[in-house]
């Protein structure tokens, strides 16, 4: 397991239950885990492919977190940031794997951002006899292009950004930070299809060293969850559609990134407003997970495909 962690990128799969709509039509499973025990996925009549992880319908909220995210929280505190995006077609998964549409109750269907919150507030709190935190949190959507602020305090709307000034709150519990959550994801919503934007939600950690008489040392480091735009559809559909430029241009940055050593500029941060805000926590000092999320049912099996093989390109 542990190389696992030595890898900058990794993919975690995660294959959801069967929807309504798909146990109407009787469609049957067409994307499976392979039985060997591997990472792996074969999808019927295609190919099979290998991830890091694959999570399948048995699978909990819980399993996922403890599996593929909470040991990476503690890289925050080596230097790295930390950046978990969900990547799929609509309704496979995304917001519920996040936890972005989290309602306040920590039950076991939560997702991830609460967990991550919570046992990151814990954690450091172990730690307060060697070092001192400063958190903050910042909440953005991305949609066609333009930058939205979720966490401006002035009015129900999320606000179109002009420039710098993105809106970072100090934050002190796990409590706070799921409440920003939740009035930014209620903003999230508000004037298009929420499907249709990405929304980052980052947690900026300043730990400073305490004692030993010398100069203190300061790292900053950042948590984001990324609950990006549905993929799909797009290509049979408006090429001017820029939200799911995001996507591409994040393709090619992670696929760019997974050549190895290359030097930053010749990575293609700029393609997009998603890109270049995530600069910093894509390449460099960077620990990043992407989970795809995936139906199993044969009636999805040519947009499944897609998924899987932008997550494969990314390895
Ligand atoms: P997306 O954000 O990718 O469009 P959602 O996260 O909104 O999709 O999921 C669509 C629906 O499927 C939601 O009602 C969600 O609760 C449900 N769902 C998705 N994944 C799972 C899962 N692994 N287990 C149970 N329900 C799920
Ligand atoms: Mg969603």
């Amino acid at each position: 397991m542990s190389h696992f962690f030595d890898t900058p990128m990794s993919v975690a799969v995660r294959l959801r239950p069967m929807n309504s709509m798909e146990l109407e039509c009787k469609s049957s499973t067409a994307v499976k885990r392979t039985p060997d025990g591997l990472p792996h996925v074969s999808v019927d009549f295609h190919e099979s492919f290998a991830f890091n992880y694959v999570f399948d319908q048995r699978d909990t909220q819980k399993d996922l977190f403890e599996a593929c995210v909470q040991t990476r929280l503690k890289r925050l505190l080596q230097g790295f940031d930390v950046t978990i995006l969900a990547y799929g077609q609509k309704g496979c998964g995304k917001t519920y794997t996040m936890g972005t549409d989290f309602n306040g109750v920590m039950d076991d269907k939560v997702g991830l951002i609460p967990r991550a919150v919570h046992y990151l507030f814990q954690y450091i709190s172990t730690l307060k006899k060697s070092y001192t935190f400063r958190v903050s949190c910042s909440f953005v959507k991305i949609y066609q292009e333009e930058l939205f602020d979720l966490l401006l305090p002035r009015n129900n709307l999320s606000s179109r950004l002009a420039g710098p000034g993105l809106t970072e709150l100090e934050v002190s519990s796990a409590q706070e930070v799921t409440d920003h959550l939740m009035r930014g994801f209620a903003k999230r919503a508000v004037g298009e299809k929420p499907s249709e934007s990405h929304s980052i939600l980052t947690l900026t950690l300043v730990a400073r060293k305490l004692g030993g008489g010398g100069p203190t040392s300061e790292t900053t480091t950042k948590l984001n969850f990324v609950d990006l735009a549905a993929s799909g559809c797009w290509i049979f559909g408006n090429d001017a559609d820029r939200s799911k430029g995001g996507l591409v241009a994040l393709g090619n940055v992670l696929n760019t990134l997974a050549y190895g050593e290359i030097a930053p500029e010749y990575i293609p941060y700029g393609q997009s407003l998603l890109t270049s805000l995530l600069q910093d926590s894509l390449g460099g000092r960077s620990i990043r997970l992407l989970i795809a999320c995936v139906s199993s049912s044969d009636a999805n099996v040519s947009e499944t495909m897609r998924t899987l093989r932008f997550a494969d390109r990314t390895l």
